[in-house]
């Protein structure tokens, strides 16, 4: 027996300053996680912690240092930004209280969020889900990841993305509505982690439109940049 076709590749993320590569499960992200951001979406109210979903091999790694191409996704005519604190669990486990948290984190990336927004409105005002908004491929740019080992603990880091080198979002991890700790104490609850996933954690208010030829410059404090440009 074997399969029918050949199995496909295991979505990979590179450690830094290794050969060694971060094997990808899942791909967490929640939503409206900054304050400003919520409010620029139209929403004001504190609620719990809400997750989607990208597919594992949506992630588009970019090393330190060098350019990512983003394909421009079709059946979209405004394709936005948002700079993510990515969090890459190293060991898994349910109900995961928030003070225990931390012992699962192998390491930390900067990534992209993009999202068809036209297509995310459309589908929010409707009552649909929001996959082809933020599932489709390479909508999930990502750093090589750093292990915690490097960085530490990261609470309190400035988070930023330029466009042509224009600055767009800045902010703080320190913003978060719900910290690392906490979204990764609420996720458990709804599904078990496994070593391999990774949480976008939300991104911080100026998200905004880009278009082909545009180049991306994010970064945040202790991690490094993620650079990409649309094509
Ligand atoms: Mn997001």
């Amino acid at each position: 027996m074997g399969y029918v076709f050949a199995a496909p590749a295991q979505a990979v993320v590179p450690i830094d300053s290794t050969s060694d590569l971060f094997p990808v499960h899942r791909i967490y992200c929640v939503g409206r996680n900054y304050a400003e951001h919520a409010k620029e979406m139209g929403f004001s109210e504190r609620e719990a912690p809400f997750f989607f979903a990208k597919p594992p091999d949506a992630v588009l790694p970019v090393p330190f240092g060098s350019t990512g191409e983003l394909p421009y996704p079709g059946e979209t005519t405004n394709l936005h930004h948002e700079i993510e604190l990515v969090v890459a669990i190293g060991s898994g486990g349910s109900n995961i209280a928030a003070g225990d948290a931390a012992k699962h984190i192998y390491g930390y990336a900067v990534g992209l969020d993009m999202t068809r927004r036209d297509l995310q409105f459309a589908m929010r005002d409707k009552g649909r889900p929001w996959d082809v908004a933020k599932g489709f491929d390479h909508s999930a740019p990502i750093s090589p990841i750093k292990p915690v080992s490097m960085t530490g603990e990261i609470v309190s880091a400035q988070i930023w993305l330029n466009v042509n080198g224009e600055r767009r979002q800045a902010s703080s991890t320190s913003k978060l509505i719900w910290s690392v700790n906490e979204t990764i104490e609420h996720l458990s609850r709804f599904f078990e982690l496994r070593p391999g996933d990774l949480i976008y954690t939300g991104t911080p208010e100026g998200v905004g439109a880009v278009k082909r030829g545009d180049e991306l410059d994010g970064g945040i404090e202790h991690i490094g940049a993620l650079k990409v440009k649309v094509v």
